[in-house]
């Protein structure tokens, strides 16, 4: 598969260098030059297949022939090696839990798929590859794990001090081996704005190969479209009219799930979740896009003003408002309505959920009473003891850590401490 920059102005490249690049030269993010439906046969054995099968089928389209068969068949088994329970909560809600990887958030399935994909094309590279990644909280853990000891793959990990939960400081600090992670003084969006200025310096590109593991990065970004098959697959029987109910921050994960429908998965609509960082939510009410500087919340990896994928949200509906409002709802909600909500999904429904969470379900609740047709489901993107301070304040009850949590704790941080760019390039170079 070719990709295309979403800026036009720089030409189209095959799936190997989109992963190499991360982003085009022109600074657009790629985006295949075509999708095509999964054939009816597929859909026709869908309930016979396993998740890895569904995953290969869907998939194969993007990164053949790049990447062989055999291997990405054993790339997605890999990627794959843990659970993606749906709990049903109510008649009209469930909740597909994407916390039972690694290090306990969604983010593992792209930075372990992407990961794979990018060791199996740097076998033949005699140059490093740096990942250099922004990280609201969740990235850093989910890709630090992902490419810990993938040879000629070094990773630096920008994370904003003080904004991220102590446990996933710990997830993306004590690693060691090729993993590094400079703390910044600043807030998220100056960390991917470092970020971004790195890839388009000059006397950093011509000196290493710099790459991205955010979900700009195609790597990243597709593969989070199985888990919407494997959520279907578990409820199609029992319900209709299957919505999805995104906590969203850069919106690569709800962007994936519009992959998965426009490869023919049957989902009537789309549900994007926002804490107060609600540019989106904004944009459907005024058709306004207007970025803002980012808000501190208790859901802190959906703390982004300025999403940076909504631009393929956008390509996927042919930049057509009117056609992207009949697929995508948009609400948000302060701390507080999120506190209640993790309350109440305690007391009604004996769920422990974490912040991001209750933000879905807050989502479901309100497309809910619009659409009382519907049967939604709200992703939960990370485990609620990854919030322990907020989660244990609200339910009023202790949580026992899981042992993939239990493990790094113990764990000594190690990070370089930064402020400016300058920092970021002196570190870089060194
Ligand atoms: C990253 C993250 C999100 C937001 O996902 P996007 O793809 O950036 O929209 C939501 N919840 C959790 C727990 C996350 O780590």
């Amino acid at each position: 598969m070719n990709y295309y920059s979403l800026n036009k102005q720089a030409p189209n490249t095959t799936f190997k260098n989109a992963v190499i690049k991360g982003l085009a030269p022109d600074k657009g993010l790629y985006f295949p030059e075509t999708i095509t439906p999964l054939p009816q046969s597929f859909w026709d054995n869908f309930d016979h297949l396993s998740y890895s099968e569904i995953a290969f089928e869907a998939i194969k389209q993007f990164v053949s022939p790049e990447i062989p068969e055999p291997v990405l068949k054993t790339i997605v088994e890999e990627t794959l090696s843990f659970d993606f329970p749906v709990v049903t909560l109510s008649e009209k809600i469930s909740t597909l839990e994407l916390f039972h990887g690694p290090t306990m958030a969604f983010k593992d399935v792209g930075a372990r798929f992407m990961a794979r994909c990018l060791g199996y094309f740097n076998k033949e590279n005699p140059h490093e590859v740096t990942v250099l990644v922004a990280t609201s909280g969740d990235t850093g853990g989910a890709v630090a794990n992902g490419f810990l000891g993938v040879k000629g793959v070094n990773v630096v990990i920008l994370y904003p001090s003080g904004k991220v939960s102590d446990i996933q400081e710990k997830q993306l600090t004590t690693l060691g081996q090729n993993i590094k992670a400079l703390e910044v003084q600043g807030t998220f969006d100056d960390c991917q704005a470092m970020v971004k200025t790195a890839f388009l310096d000059e006397t950093l590109t011509s000196n290493m190969q710099l790459t991205s593991a955010n979900s700009i990065n195609v790597a990243r970004w597709l593969p989070q479209l199985f888990y919407f098959m494997f959520a279907y697959k578990q409820l199609h029987k029992k319900h209709q009219n299957i919505v999805f109910s995104v906590p969203s921050g850069n919106f690569g994960n709800i962007c994936a799930g519009m992959m998965a429908q426009q490869l023919g998965l049957p989902i009537t609509h789309f549900v994007a979740s926002n804490n107060d960082n609600n540019v989106v939510t904004r944009y459907l009410i005024s058709q306004l896009y207007q970025p803002r500087p980012s808000v501190q919340t208790i859901s802190n990896a959906m703390d982004v003003g300025a999403p940076s994928n909504f631009i393929r949200i956008q390509e996927i509906y042919k930049n057509q408002f009117e056609t992207l409002k009949e697929n995508l709802s948009s609400y948000s909600f302060s701390d507080e309505e999120t506190k209640t909500a993790l309350k109440e999904l305690y007391t009604e429904y004996n769920y422990v959920a974490d912040p991001h969470g209750a933000v879905g379900y807050l989502g479901c609740k309100a497309f809910l009473k619009e659409n009382p047709e519907a049967h939604c489901v709200f992703l939960e993107t990370a485990h609620p003891t990854k919030f322990l301070d907020v989660v244990e304040e609200v339910i009023k009850e202790k949580q026992s850590l899981p042992e993939q949590i239990q493990s790094v704790m113990g764990k000594d941080k190690v990070a370089v401490e930064i402020s400016t760019y300058e920092d970021l390039k002196a570190f870089l170079l060194n």
